[in-house]
């Protein structure tokens, strides 16, 4: 059944290290005409502007088949963006992008007005407008997936301290000992954190213990991504509970350090590795309480993320649409 407000339709993009999606969201944050398109995101940026336009085209085309005509599109990706968000300076997943006129190229081939954000920021924004972060006053809303990205959310408006994002939380030091991040620092959160991490440490245990479900699993699915390891967990498997016990509790580590800087009400925990559900958020409590300053965490809620995947798209275009005076 399609959902169709009479008002404030606008697309949202999110473009991907992987994938471009994008689908008009109405003013209440409702999805719909859903378009995935893989991306390759080594080919040249021409090609990847031309994949981006022509899914926006194709979209506005369905859209008019139901009487719709959305007036601007939210487009958001991993990464930073210069003062006015006309250029995109760096984005670690999207290289052929980095620093060069790929925002402007689009903004003038797309015949509605175009607002850019970063991935992070649109989460947040859509999870404070529609999701487990509503009104929340001072809000954190994390995305754990290949790395750790982070929005964060002041009295309703997108913290923007640096190249328009809150900063680099995803590489806030928890283990000055561990191993060096591939930004150059050593025992960033997302060294012990993020998908790879988890994946990582899971094959450890499964060697060193071949008799559990995360072992078994191994051999049947001949990998140890996120789904096996919950499927181990969903056995009751001790190995991938400790696996993601370790995890979750670096985490929230990382968290008890923004704690003292952002003094958040709220955490939301998003991203594909979230879906391991409420072992990772006991984890991830564990390690707040264990390390955190008591006055600034007792209060601290962790909650799941509400709007899962689309978060990203959604928020774009949400902010299209208040950006853009709809
Ligand atoms: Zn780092």
């Amino acid at each position: 059944v399609l959902v169709v407000s009479e008002q404030g339709e606008a697309i949202g993009v999110d473009l991907g290290g992987q994938s471009l999606k994008l689908a008009m969201v109405d003013a209440a944050g409702r999805v719909y005409l859903h378009r995935h398109t893989p991306l390759d995101a080594g080919r040249p940026v021409e090609e990847i502007t031309a994949l981006v336009v022509q899914a926006i085209a194709g979209l506005q085309a369905d859209a008019k088949r139901e009487g719709l005509v959305p007036r601007c599109v939210g487009m958001v990706m991993p990464g930073y963006m210069d003062r006015d968000r006309t250029r995109l300076l760096f984005a670690a997943n999207l290289p052929t992008l980095n620093g060069g006129g790929f925002l402007a190229g689009l903004r003038q081939a797309v015949n509605v007005p175009m607002v850019f954000d970063a991935d992070s920021n649109a989460a947040a924004y859509a999870e404070y407008r529609f999701g487990a972060g509503r009104g929340i006053e001072r809000l954190i809303v994390v995305a754990i997936g290949t790395g750790i990205g982070a929005g964060v959310m002041i009295g309703g408006a997108i913290l923007r301290i640096w190249n328009h994002i809150a900063g680099s939380l995803g590489h806030v030091i928890v283990d000055p000992r561990g191993r060096r991040c591939p930004c150059g620092a050593r025992g960033c959160v997302e060294t012990v954190a993020s998908g790879p991490a988890l994946e990582r440490l899971a094959a450890e245990l499964a060697d060193r213990y071949p008799d559990s479900s995360l072992a078994a699993w191994r051999t049947k699915a001949g990998r140890l991504t996120g789904i096996e390891i919950a499927a181990a967990l969903a056995e009751q498997d001790a190995a991938a509970a400790e696996a993601v016990r370790e995890c979750g509790w670096w985490l929230g580590v990382a968290i008890a350090s923004w704690a003292v800087i952002y003094r958040p009400h709220k955490v939301v925990i998003g991203g594909g590795i979230a879906a391991l559900g409420e072992p990772l958020l006991e984890a991830i409590r564990a390690g707040l309480t264990d390390v955190g300053q008591p006055s600034c965490t007792a209060d601290l809620a962790i909650e799941p993320a509400r709007l899962g995947p689309d978060a990203g798209l959604i928020g774009a275009a949400a902010l299209a649409r208040e950006e853009t005076c709809m």
